[in-house]
Order: C-alpha cells, then structure tokens, then sequence
C-alpha cells in the first residue's frame, strides 16, 4: 500500500499461532475501497479446517499466557498500547483504504482502539477475589477469578480495530487466548494489529486473525469444546445465530447487536448543545455505529427551532467525500447494500407524509457517497422508526409530553443506546431511569470510553465491554470451601 511510513503494517494475510499463513484452499477474499470500489488487496479465505489448527494454538498457548503473573501481560498489552499510537498514522490510513472514514476520524479510532489495551493492561492487576465468613467457626470460603479459557471473536466492519481491542484487550487480561474472525470487508486494520502484537511481544497462538468465511469459521468456533467463549458484534440476526449455535457447548455468550438509538430533546434543552450533540451522536462514521442516533424526538415546542438548527450545521458542517481528501467529515458508506438502505428509509418516510428538509438521494460523488439527510415529521408507521437506517439519515418525531417521549423511546426491541437533552434536574433522573437503554448520555452526544460498560438490554445484547464488567465476561468464579 502507498503512502504507508512502516510497509510491514500492511499484511494480506491469516496470522496464525505467530505465523503469517494463506488459505488452505488458496481461495482469497477481495477488500476494496468503498470511496471508489478498486480491489485494494485479496487476504485468505479461511474455512473450518484452519480455524481448528488456529483453535489448538489458541488452547496449547492458553496454560503459559495464564500462568504469567498480571503484571507481565499488563506490561505486553501497554507495549501493544504504545505501538498503536506510534503507528497512529499508518493504521488509520489502512482503515481509511478499507473502511472509508474520514483519516482523522480513523486516527481517533486508533487512540480509542488502544485505550483498550492501556485500560485492561490497567485492570489486569486488579482481578481480585473475595473471602466469606464460612458457616462453621473452622471454615473458610474464598473466592477465585480465573480466565475463562480460548475465546472466538466476530467483529464488524464499522470500527474494525477498536471492536477487536475491546475484546482482545480484555480476553488477554484477563489470562485467555483469542482465534479474532474479522469482518470480510476490513480484515486488513485486523491483521494491522496482529503485526504490533507480535511487536509487542504477545506469545504465539494467543492472538490470531482468521478472515474468512463467516458461517463456516462462526460453527467451528461454536462446535468446538476448547472454545469456552464465544463473543460477537454485529447484527441481531447473526447474534442470534451465534447464540443458539454456542447453546450446543454451553459456551459463554458476550454480544453487541443493534440499536435504535433515541435522542429526545425536551423544550427546556439547551438547544445549542443538543444540536451539537446531535451531529456527533447522528453523523460519526457516516451514521454506521450501533449507538447512532435513529430517532430525533423533539418536543413540540423547540421542534421548529430544533431543525432550523440542525439544518444549518448540516449545511456548514458536513463535508462528504473520500476520506483522504483534506476537510471531509463524512465517508462513502460501506456497500451498495447501505446505500440502498438508507435510500429506502427515506423514500418510505416521504411517501408516508414526512417532510424533506436536507438532502434525500444519492449523492453527486455517485458511488457509495449519500446526501446527509433531514426529514421532520416522522412517525411510528415509518421503518426508521423501527429500524436501524445506519446510514446519514436524521429523522425528527414529534411528541409533547416527557411520558409520550418515554414511551416512544422504549417502544422498540432494541436498547443499546439512548440521549436526552434537558436542564431538569428531576426529569433527568426520571427520564434516565424510565429508558430501558444499557448506555444513556444526558446532555451529551458521545458515550465511548475504555472505562465505562458499553452493551445493550433487550435485542441489544448480552453482556457488557469496557470497564471493570467487561473483565467480568472473560473469567469464571471458583470458590473453594475450606476446613481448617
Ligand atoms: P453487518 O450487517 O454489520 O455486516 P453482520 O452481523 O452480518 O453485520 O456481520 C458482523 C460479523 O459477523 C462479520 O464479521 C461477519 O462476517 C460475521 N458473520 C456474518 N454471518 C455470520 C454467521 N452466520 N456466522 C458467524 N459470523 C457471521
């Protein structure tokens, strides 16, 4: 790849058990570039039998990784930490190529990606156990947490490097080992990675990188005893796959499905803030995150004034285009698929009645590139009111009172992520407690951190990442009852 300062970033590959590996088969995967669709590199199509061998590694690796005191994974994971913000350039450059967000925004990708590795390189030293008074005077019980075992990752495309440190960083912490399956369209920014891990001194076989084919590498990891936990970001349907296929095993289950996320501003918002928190929550990689907005609901009194607002930032701000050129805010989407997606979300607003304000086709780049869009007066009858567009759509819902607010807000089956604007005091602990969402921002319009718990209630997910719980999901609790 051009343009790189370290080639050796760029690496088309399977890593496996600390070996750069190709397809059994030889079969590729083609990756292109969604901002003009030219094939940028063809990486191994792995299937269930290499899946097996990086599975044995991951497990014949997994009793020396454990067996390494805290502070020796801490010190390997911060290593791994530091690579990725001196390498800050290149690796976005790769998610760039393949991914098509905007270079800065896939540079503050990697800083997000690697405060994963500092945060867990952090907390490995802090897996504490507990003791309990016993029931008899010459009794003690005590509490251990120890790692779960080899861990199988499936990872989307939208955040293809932090999706993967969120669950790396905490599986190796915690003393497991990792088989990563990444998404076919970025497996690049993964096998990125896998060339800093080595760098950093992670033993072979405790991280691997399998781009390949999904269903069959997804079942080789289900089926397998070695494999003691299965975690996953992605759609709700595959999510739900994945489930039922690990209920065979018994495996553990973390997963990060879809969202339909609200953003409610009541009448006594500080309009301004909420406008920006709006572009932030509505607009960051092109309206393809799980936690971006889907439904403005606006309360009728600011709704006017809400859109005139955030019109006019749309207009000012937003700058579409391949995300190599200087200035642009906004990428092309990630397929066709999206493209005609959102499109169809939009048509489907208008024909039932919603009003046009921005935007509302294809954009003149042609392409994968769409307008950013505003539409005002959408209601429940509408698919984005009741799925997720992920894509520049913003569409304004009425309502008038905060208990119709909640209502809407909740009415889905999703609750991954919800934001409201208010100065209320009061409401804000009504309304914060009332949304059935795992992550709520009041008044503010962007929510990620290493050191909170992200996931979702209801079809949102299972299990949390991030933070002190996302240590949780990758370790067991033994208690040992003792007589004296
Ligand atoms: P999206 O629609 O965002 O691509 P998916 O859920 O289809 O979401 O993809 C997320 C990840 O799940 C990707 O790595 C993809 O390859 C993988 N995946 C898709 N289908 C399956 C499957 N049947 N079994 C296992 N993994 C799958």
């Amino acid at each position: 790849m051009d343009g790189l300062n370290d080639q050796n970033l760029f690496r088309p590959y399977a890593y496996i058990d600390g070996s750069w590996v190709a397809a059994d088969s030889g079969e590729q995967i083609e990756v292109d570039n969604p901002a003009n669709g030219e094939v940028i590199a063809r990486v191994p199509l792995l299937g269930g039998a290499e899946t097996e061998r990086a599975i044995e590694a991951a497990n014949a690796a997994f009793p020396e990784w454990r067996a390494k005191t805290a502070i020796e994974r801490a010190d390997i994971l911060y290593r791994w930490y530091e690579l990725m913000l001196e390498h800050k350039r290149d690796l976005g450059r790769i998610m760039t190529l393949e991914q098509g967000k905007p270079v800065a925004e896939a540079e503050g990708e990697i800083v997000y990606a690697a405060s994963f590795m500092r945060w867990f390189a952090e907390e490995a030293r802090r897996i504490y156990g507990d003791t309990i008074p016993g029931a008899k005077s010459n009794q003690r019980i005590m509490v251990l947490k120890q790692p779960v075992g080899v861990v199988g990752a499936i990872t989307p495309w939208n955040f293809p490097s932090s999706m993967i440190t969120r669950k790396a960083a905490a599986a190796l912490a915690a003393g497991c080992t990792i088989v990563v399956k990444p998404a076919e369209q970025t497996p690049l920014s993964a096998t990125a990675l896998a060339a800093l891990a080595e760098r950093a001194g992670v033993p072979r076989g405790v991280f691997n990188v399998l781009p390949g084919n999904a269903k069959e590498i997804g079942q080789t990891l289900t089926q397998s005893t070695l494999v003691r936990k299965i975690t996953f970001t992605g759609s709700t349907a595959v999510g739900r796959q994945l489930m039922s296929q690990a209920a065979e095993n018994i495996q553990k289950v973390s997963l990060e499905l879809g969202g339909n996320a609200p953003f409610i501003v009541f009448d006594d918002a500080d309009l301004d803030a909420a406008v920006q928190g709006a572009m932030g929550a509505k607009f960051r990689n092109a309206g393809q995150t799980c936690i971006c907005t889907n439904r403005f609901l606006v309360q009728s009194g600011v709704i006017n004034a809400f859109c005139e607002k955030l019109a006019a930032a749309m207009n000012g701000d937003l700058v579409v285009g391949d995300g190599f050129e200087e200035g642009v805010n906004i990428g092309p989407l990630i397929n066709e698929d999206a493209i005609d997606k959102v499109h169809d979300h939009v048509q489907d607003a208008i024909d039932k009645g919603a009003e046009l304000m921005i935007g509302g086709h294809r954009h003149t780049l042609g392409g994968r590139f769409y307008q950013p869009t505003l539409i005002n007066g959408a209601d429940a009858s509408m698919k984005v009111a009741s799925e997720e567009t992920f894509g520049p759509l913003a569409a304004v819902f009425p309502f008038e009172s905060e208990e119709e607010a909640l209502e809407m807000a909740n009415d889905t089956q999703y609750g991954l992520a919800a934001y409201f604007y208010t100065r209320d005091i009061s409401r804000i602990w009504r309304v914060g407690e009332g949304l059935e969402y795992g992550i709520v921002g009041i008044n503010e319009g962007l929510v990620s951190n290493a050191a909170a718990p992200f996931g979702g209630m209801k079809a949102s997910g299972l299990g949390r990442e991030g933070s002190k719980y996302g240590l949780e999901e990758y370790m067991e609790t033994k208690y040992l009852c003792m007589t004296l």
